[in-house]
């Protein structure tokens, strides 16, 4: 700052006649640079005693290029530089000003250039590049002339501050409203608007407050306004009524500003409504610095509209955010929440240990076919019900998806012991008694296990593993049944691919009749070939393709290839033969397999007696009436139906009595101990008159050597299938083989 400081100093005294100033004199700042010592001295005798704008002027000096810089570089609010053109250089008046603009950045400043004569005139383009506002040579500037100058000059400057002023607090509110969307709920959202208004005027965070109503349709009194949040030496009365503030005005102004719905600026405060939605009604009083300027006032009216969108919004996040954590139907915490829940407890390293299980109603999907969906809904809530009412409050409860539940707490109460007897007593819907059972899976909460998705990722894994033991089961989770999830995983991913690229194909197996040694039948298997050659054995991936509900998919493609396989053999001459064609249970449980079956059998145009279904005997874990009924739509189609690997499973003789069976396949583990003195040596012997009391024929599978068909013939076994007499085989292969064995003409 130039020496010239005391000199302004006395001039601002002089005009108020030497006592302090009735109320702080606010001025325009100007800096006159000239490297001339008499031109400052006329110019501050030109200025003397002038106001521009109800302000005074406030002069600083500078000689040279160098030093306007320096000065400029301690004040911000410098309104008209004075600058003379030609000083230490005949340029330095020009690089002053391309330093003012460029490298201090003061676009808002005015600038009047001044010269000692007429020829050392800026180019017009350079006082438009360098936003100069005025040029007059020094002989030019009267008195008047300067003070019109100025005038003009400072009225723009003026106008350029207000309009960066505002855009500036613009700036700040659309920042402020993406801030203020953050909170969670109208209490931080309150406290946020605080600090916001506080940065707008520039004001230390003191004596502001912010009251909301609590019911939208009550009177507005100071005694039913809440403080929802406050700050300074208010701070201590949130959540109390207004009437407590101790300060009449403040009460005063919030009352009647919500009452009013209308913002109140005075000349001490400013009390600002915002009116959401009816319920979300609020204001905020804040002391103002001093009186409010235009543009504060502008703002504040801009901040009002904007924040009060902003309040709605902040409620329907909230409401959002109750819809994405929480289960309407059933009035529980869901996924989301659960594994926010899991992802909580694996930080709390001093938490209890947690177990996790997963409750998944057996068949629940028949029941809401069979009685309807608010009749599965009904269900569903009292299920809910009973879990939440038989476990302590520390445990979570919540519905996962559609019919499974997860629970959520200390290890002690999540075990079966304790789930699986909550399902004893049967449930009441409509007056009518219904008995659930549930398949639970099981996961231990530790710190290994990873993130709440994992956790409820194990627990899955676990009651798959349930569910397939059939109904009623659980199952806990292990890393070994992990690894072997992820294992099936992956081959399934693989599977989905082969079956894209062709990679899957049939072979088929004759099925020979002991008496006559001749082919009655070929049994379709399904072969994976990968591209490198090597071979997937069905046995590992049919388990993987039944589990992932694929089977239903690669079973009708099968079932497709094998009846188009059949239709070759017959035109090759061969038209006695069967085809028999695995099937899992899964696909003959999936809704519409007959009709299926019939319309493929209608494609291929087969004689549905050609056509031999494999089943295992797992078929009756869905129930005897329900696979009697399943296999008795098959049979009715005219298509025969073979009880695969027979003695392996667990049916009950008199289930094969009520089973609508054609033939029993001996499995070959019985075949292969036939000649031996092993237990289960007499089982093959044992299954052939049985069948034949029943009246179902018998198929030994597995005959490896001479010696077992031999022993199968003397038992009056019926046929027989096994590399004794073929391996599988692609079908030109099968062909060659007929051809061979049976000639031409069969
Ligand atoms: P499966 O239906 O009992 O098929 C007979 C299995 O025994 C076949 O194994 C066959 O290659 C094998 N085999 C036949 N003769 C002999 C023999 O003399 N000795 C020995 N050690 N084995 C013999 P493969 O092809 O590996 O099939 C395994 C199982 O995979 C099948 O058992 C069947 O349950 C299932 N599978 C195969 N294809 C399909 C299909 O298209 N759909 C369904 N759902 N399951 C299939
Ligand atoms: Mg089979
Ligand atoms: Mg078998």
């Amino acid at each position: 700052m130039s020496p010239e400081d005391d000199d302004l100093l006395a001039f601002i005294d002089e005009k108020d006649g030497g006592g302090p100033p009735a109320r702080p004199l606010r001025t325009w700042t100007l800096l006159i640079v000239d490297d001339d010592e008499d031109v400052h001295e006329s110019t501050r005798f030109a200025l003397r005693g002038l106001e521009i704008e109800q302000r005074g002027l406030r002069l600083l000096h500078a000689h040279s290029g160098a030093e306007c810089i320096e000065t400029m570089r301690g004040e911000d609010d410098i309104a008209v530089v004075l600058l003379d053109v030609v000083m230490e250089s005949r340029t330095a008046g020009l690089l002053t000003v391309d330093r003012i603009r460029n490298e201090l950045r003061r676009l808002n400043t005015r600038i009047i250039l001044r010269t000692g004569q007429p020829g050392q005139a800026p180019e017009i383009d350079t006082i438009r590049r360098y936003d100069i506002n005025d040029y007059k040579t020094k002989s030019e500037l009267t008195r008047n002339k300067l003070y019109t100058a100025l005038t003009t000059a400072i009225r723009s400057y003026a106008q350029l501050c207000a309009l960066e002023e505002s855009r500036r607090g613009l700036e700040q509110i659309v920042a402020s409203s993406h801030h203020l969307m953050a909170h969670d709920g109208l209490q931080g959202f309150a406290a946020g608007v605080i600090t916001q208004i506080a940065s707008l005027l520039g004001i230390p965070c003191e004596g502001l407050v912010c009251a909301g109503t609590t019911d939208g349709h009550a009177p507005i009194s100071p005694e039913r306004l809440r403080i929802i949040a406050a700050a300074g030496c208010f701070s201590g009365l949130v959540q109390h009524p207004v009437s407590e503030i101790g300060d009449p005005v403040i009460i005063d102004s919030l009352t009647r500003c919500l009452r009013e719905q209308r913002n109140l600026l005075t000349e001490r405060s400013a009390t600002l409504c915002f009116s959401g939605h009816d319920d979300a009604r609020f204001a905020a009083y804040v002391d103002a610095p001093g009186p409010l300027g235009e543009i504060d006032r502008h703002l504040l009216e801009v901040f009002c509209t904007n924040i009060s969108l902003c309040a709605d919004n902040v409620e329907l996040v909230a409401r959002l955010r109750h819809i994405a954590f929480f289960d309407t139907l059933l009035g529980l915490p869901n996924r989301s929440a659960l594994i926010q829940r899991l992802d909580q407890c694996q930080l709390d390293h001093d938490a209890p240990e947690q177990s996790l299980a997963l409750i998944d109603i057996d068949q629940f999907a028949e029941t809401n076919d069979m009685f309807g969906h608010v009749y599965g809904d009904r269900l569903l809530a009292d299920i809910a019900a009973r879990l939440r009412a038989a476990l302590p409050a520390s445990c979570m409860v919540a519905r996962i998806s559609g019919d499974i539940f997860g629970v959520l707490g200390r290890r002690e109460l999540i075990s079966p012991e304790r789930l699986l007897p909550l399902f004893d007593a049967p449930f009441v819907i409509d007056g009518i008694e219904r008995l659930v059972s549930v398949c639970i899976g099981f996961a231990r909460c530790c710190h290994e296990t990873g993130n709440g998705v994992d956790l409820v990722k194990n627990a899955s894994i676990a009651l798959k593993r349930a569910k397939a033991r059939g109904q009623g089961q659980h199952a806990s989770y292990t890393p070994e049944i992990g690894e072997e999830a992820r294992v099936h995983m992956h081959l399934l991913h693989e599977l989905r691919q082969a079956f894209g690229n062709a990679e899957l194909s049939l072979a088929f197996q004759p099925q020979i009749s002991l008496a006559t040694g001749r082919a009655v039948g070929v049994e379709a298997l399904l072969r994976w070939r990968r591209r490198d050659g090597s071979f997937v054995s069905p046995a590992d991936f049919i388990p993987v393709a039944e589990r992932s509900g694929m089977i239903t998919v690669l079973g009708t493609w099968v079932l497709r290839m094998a009846l188009s396989a059949l239709g070759h053999i017959q035109a090759a001459g061969f038209e006695d033969l069967r085809m028999a064609v695995n099937v899992s249970p899964v696909q003959l449980r999936a809704p519409g397999f007959a009709r299926l079956l019939k319309d493929v059998l209608a494609e291929s145009g087969i004689v549905p007696g050609r056509l031999e279904l494999e089943i295992t005997e797992s078929v009756a874990v869905m129930g005897l009436a329900r696979s009697a009924a399943l296999l008795g739509e098959v049979r009715a189609l005219g298509v025969d139906i073979a009880v695969d690997d027979f003695g392996t499973g667990f049916s009950s003789l008199s289930y094969l009595d009520q089973l609508p069976v054609d033939r029993l396949k001996i499995d070959r583990a019985f075949t292969a101990l036939l000649d031996s003195h092993r237990p289960g040596a007499r089982i093959a012997e044992m299954i052939v008159p049985l069948g034949h009391r029943l009246g179902i024929a018998v198929l030994a599978e597995g005959v490896e050597y001479e010696r077992q068909a031999e022993l199968l013939r003397e038992m009056g076994c019926d046929e027989a299938q096994g590399f004794l007499f073929a391996r599988p085989m692609p079908l030109d292969e099968l062909l060659d083989w007929l051809r061979a064995r049976m000639g031409p003409t069969q």
